[in-house]
């Protein structure tokens, strides 16, 4: 910690870590075993059952600073209690503090009209709809977003909506009931205000997710991501959010906290990495010594411990200067910590898979699926090679 926290979130930070070893910790192998083929993408009761107790609880929308149904904490101060949730992957979701719902909050809070707020954010503060998100395409390199080919045409009082989305997390869940898509209103437009993005529930006609792609084989059901087809779907064009052409302007804006949240927790599961990494080095004997007496576990230990000291305080100096000067004057040190903090959670949990042996593979540990996700988000919310870009391009024209 670099600052004092306030006393609400100190008091938060222990009833969530409290929360986690008396609820999550005892039930995630149950919460991340893949479900049964016909139940895969229907709720799931013990997820459900915790979220009633974490809701209960007053550990709900933690990240939440617009309004009574959060708890008005600063990015700073999230940064340490998403850090306690990051621990496990399977705890976002119980606390409604999950990707991408959170980001697609914060854009309705932000941007949403009153009646937008009513029917879609409402319910989703309240836990009882997910929605999703869908801006990449398999048909073009989406890091790029004045690539993105789908078509959002007026006709009359409504958008017609046509493309072919994929990776649309959240997709697949019988729970998802309202996707964000981003595509493009006017194609004569400069180019970025070419796109714009409008709500589409659904069950709309037209909307269908014909499959579910994995990570390494993890398919995260009952969320999973999936590839979808938007075919002429007709939405009313109060649909539209903020206004046509402006789907850059609301990438950028959700875009930075939903990185920084990744970052948040990621610091959790290295250090929950670093802790059974320990705690196996010591429990463990091969030819005469315990594996936390052998140099290159040592040397293992005593990097991870600086990699995420480096990587907290990187994160830590982002979210408080998303708090002093705002999200956009902070992009800087967001890129830094997007770029540095995946890549520095995925050498630690590799080392902790390392020291495990063969177990680490396994799904008797966290470890396999963490690595997993860690490597996702070497691309995902933008690959590293576009945020060093834009870094780079600060840099030298002295902005940094
Ligand atoms: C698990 C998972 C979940 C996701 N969830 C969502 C979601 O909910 N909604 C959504 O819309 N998308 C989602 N995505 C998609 C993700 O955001 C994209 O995959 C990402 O933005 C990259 O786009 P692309 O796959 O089209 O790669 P491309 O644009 O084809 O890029 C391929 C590679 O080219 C290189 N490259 C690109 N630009 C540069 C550059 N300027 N300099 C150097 N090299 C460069 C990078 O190595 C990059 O990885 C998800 C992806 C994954 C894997």
């Amino acid at each position: 910690m670099l600052a004092e926290l306030s006393g609400r979130a100190l008091e938060l930070e222990e009833r969530l870590q409290i929360f986690m070893e008396e609820h999550v910790y005892p039930n995630e192998r149950a919460l991340l075993a893949p479900p049964r083929e016909a139940e895969r993408w229907a709720p799931r009761p013990l997820a459900e059952e915790l979220t009633r107790k974490a809701r209960t609880a007053g550990l709900w929308n933690l990240f939440y600073n617009h309004g009574p149904e959060g708890h008005g904490l600063s990015n700073y101060e999230y940064a340490h209690l998403c850090e306690v949730l990051g621990r496990s992957l399977a705890a976002p979701e119980i606390f409604n503090c999950n990707a991408p719902d959170v980001g697609n909050m914060e854009i309705l809070a932000t941007y949403g009209t009153d009646e937008q707020k009513e029917r879609w954010l409402k319910p989703l503060l309240a836990g009882d709809i997910r929605s999703c998100f869908a801006m990449t395409e398999p048909q073009v390199a989406s890091s790029d977003a004045t690539n993105i080919e789908t078509r959002i045409e007026r006709g009359g009082n409504s958008y017609i909506v046509n493309g072919r989305k994929w990776w649309v997390t959240g997709a697949p869940s019988q729970r998802c009931k309202v996707a964000i898509v981003m595509g493009k209103s006017d194609i004569t437009a400069p180019r970025h205000r070419q796109q714009s993005m409008i709500l589409v529930p659904m069950d709309a006609p037209g909307v269908t997710v014909e499959r579910a792609l994995s990570v390494y084989g993890y398919e995260h059901a009952p969320l999973g991501h999936g590839e979808m087809m938007f075919d002429h779907v007709r939405v009313p064009a109060a649909n539209m959010l903020l206004g046509e052409g402006r789907g850059f302007e609301i990438a950028q804006g959700r875009l930075g906290p939903g990185r920084i949240h990744h970052c948040m927790r990621f610091i959790g599961l290295a250090e929950r990495a670093l802790e059974i990494m320990c705690a196996r080095a010591k429990s463990r004997t091969a030819f005469g010594s315990t594996l936390a007496e052998m140099g290159a576990v040592r040397q293992a230990i005593g990097q991870s411990r600086c990699d995420i000291e480096l990587a907290r305080l990187i994160t830590l100096k982002a979210a408080w200067m998303m708090d002093t000067v705002g999200n956009k004057a902070a992009r800087n040190e967001i890129a830094v910590a997007k770029i540095t903090v995946p890549t520095m959670a995925g050498a630690v949990i590799d080392r902790a898979i390392q020291v495990h042996g063969g177990g680490g593979l396994s799904a008797d540990f966290f470890l396999a699926e963490a690595f997993a996700e860690t490597r996702f988000l070497r691309i995902g919310d933008g690959p590293d090679e576009v945020h060093r870009e834009a870094l780079a391009k600060a840099e030298l024209a002295g902005l940094s």
